[in-house]
């Protein structure tokens, strides 16, 4: 069967559902198409955490920041990272993403997006910009409610398998069983290449490779491969950093404590950060402990962490189980309760900054404990794109009629340790695609100002300070 639209949008996240949605709104006609049941991708599934600057939320609190601050507090988060990996970073798109996500915030409000509040996260963030949506499920209802409104055609359960290219352009996608024709583009949105060890062990090494993972199985890098085969040029692919596999919404509620029963970190601290003080715990064994009112709250989060909690009806009998010091564990615990119950706003010990909303300690029986397990959720690298999301070949040429946005492109995959910087970017991002293929404007022609850079020598120092 043969199908023909404007635009062909591969994936239904975040990245995809924006671009689809902004080139149905400016006339183009839009298939969308999806592998899985539903749309709204890892987004969905996510904590949910989004960073913009100068937005509402902002000005309501006296929040002063800029798209130079944001961008300057990226350009640190990389100067930390580059330690550690080889890192593509990519200013422009920077610069374009800090100055779009003001609208796109209010393009998620207009939408039905509601807010809670801000994470403070001066580590990552140097002002509060870090917000969290009420509900992750809007990612899906939200956006088939808008999409159906805009005219989009939306095929879930259609996996795309390949790019048809006629004379040097891309003119379509192929299912195993279907041709869909692009007249104006096609945009690769399929996310990372997470749920796939074989491509990940192309980039990391073995041990590495297998790791456990919590988002979609969907994941399997359709996009890079196709893209590749095309001539794509994939950037920042071995920056697949290690994280704690847990739902940063339940860390909340949670203090983490190694054998000796004692809190060891800031749990809520870069992603980065606790892996390596994980490492240096007895046997590289630590649990998060919670009470039974945040195991029914965030029931959906620890049904997905790797492994089983253990629960117990007391904290003593919760240590003996795991096999660590129970008189530690309840003075622990006791700290605990007494600073949430405090008005403190930084935990003296670790300076942790993020606390349960309300601040309620844990204090309701059962009580449950769920390892420390490393894994990841978010690979860093992706296509290298222009300034209109268009896939570039190895030549650095914009392939015709290719683009690509979200965890497909890699230009800013590097600062994914700041918090609440992937799906806000593939939001933003993917809208400016969604209009350029739409309408064929360029983005920097119709904004004010010129794509910035900061000089040299205003970069900031990087700002964690993991000893605070
Ligand atoms: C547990 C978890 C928590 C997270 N929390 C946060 C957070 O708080 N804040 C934040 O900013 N980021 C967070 N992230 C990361 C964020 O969710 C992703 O980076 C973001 O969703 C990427 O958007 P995307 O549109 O590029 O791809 P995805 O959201 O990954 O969506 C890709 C879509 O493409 C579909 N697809 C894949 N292959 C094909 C194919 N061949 N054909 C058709 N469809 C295909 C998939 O089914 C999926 O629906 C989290 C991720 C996880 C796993």
């Amino acid at each position: 069967m043969t199908n023909e639209a404007d635009v062909i949008v591969v994936g239904g996240g975040p990245g995809g559902m924006a671009a689809a949605l902004e080139a149905a709104n400016n006339g183009s006609s839009v298939i969308l198409l999806e592998a899985d049941t539903q749309i709204g991708g890892n987004a969905a599934r996510s904590t949910g955490y989004l960073a913009f600057q100068n937005f509402d939320m902002q000005t309501q609190e006296g929040i002063d920041d800029s798209a130079k601050i944001f961008v300057q507090d990226m350009a640190a988060e990389i100067s930390r990272q580059t330690e550690k990996y080889g890192i593509t970073f990519d200013e422009e798109l920077a610069w374009l993403f800090s100055e779009e996500s003001s609208d796109t915030y209010s393009w998620l409000c207009d939408l039905g997006f509601e807010f809670n509040r801000f994470l403070p996260r001066p580590k990552q963030h140097s002002v509060n910009r870090m917000v969290d949506v009420k509900d992750t499920a809007m990612f899906t209802y939200l956006f088939e409610k808008a999409l159906t409104t805009a005219g989009v055609e939306v095929v879930t359960e259609t996996r795309v398998r390949r790019l048809l290219v006629v004379n040097d352009s891309v003119a379509g996608v192929q299912t195993n069983t279907d041709t869909y024709i692009a007249n104006r583009g096609v945009l690769l949105a399929t996310g990372g290449y997470q749920a796939n060890p074989e491509i990940r062990i192309k980039y990391q090494p073995e041990v590495m490779a297998s790791t456990p993972y919590l988002g979609t199985k969907h994941d399997v890098g359709d996009g890079h491969i196709m893209g590749q085969a095309v001539g794509g040029d994939l950037i920042n692919m071995t920056m697949i950093p290690p994280l704690i596999m847990v739902g940063s919404a339940l860390v909340e509620e949670s203090i983490a404590v190694n054998l000796e029963g004692e809190r060891f970190h800031d749990e809520a601290g870069p992603y980065d950060y606790r892996v390596d003080q994980l490492a240096k715990q007895r046997d590289r064994l630590a649990w998060y402990i919670f009470d039974d009112r945040a195991f029914r709250n965030k029931k959906q989060l620890i049904d997905e962490m790797p492994e089983e909690p253990i629960s117990a009806h007391t904290l003593e009998e919760l240590a003996g189980k795991l096999g660590c010091d129970g008189h530690g564990l309840n003075t622990c615990v006791d700290e605990w309760n007494s600073l949430v119950a405090s008005t403190e706003t930084k935990d003296p010990k670790f300076g942790r900054v993020i606390f349960p909303d309300p601040r309620i300690g844990i204090l309701e029986q059962p009580f449950h404990a769920s390892r420390m397990v490393v894994g990841l959720n978010f690979p860093a690298g992706g296509f290298r794109v222009s300034g209109d999301m268009q896939v570039l070949n190895v030549y650095g040429e914009p392939i015709q009629n290719l683009f690509a946005v979200g965890d497909c492109t890699g230009g800013l995959g590097p600062v994914i340790g700041m918090g609440g910087m992937r799906i806000t970017p593939a939001l933003t991002l993917g809208r400016i695609a969604g209009r350029k293929i739409a309408t064929g404007t360029n983005f920097k022609e119709t904004r004010q100002g010129d794509v910035s850079k900061i000089p040299e020598n205003q970069m900031r120092i990087p700002v964690v300070d993991e000893a605070d």
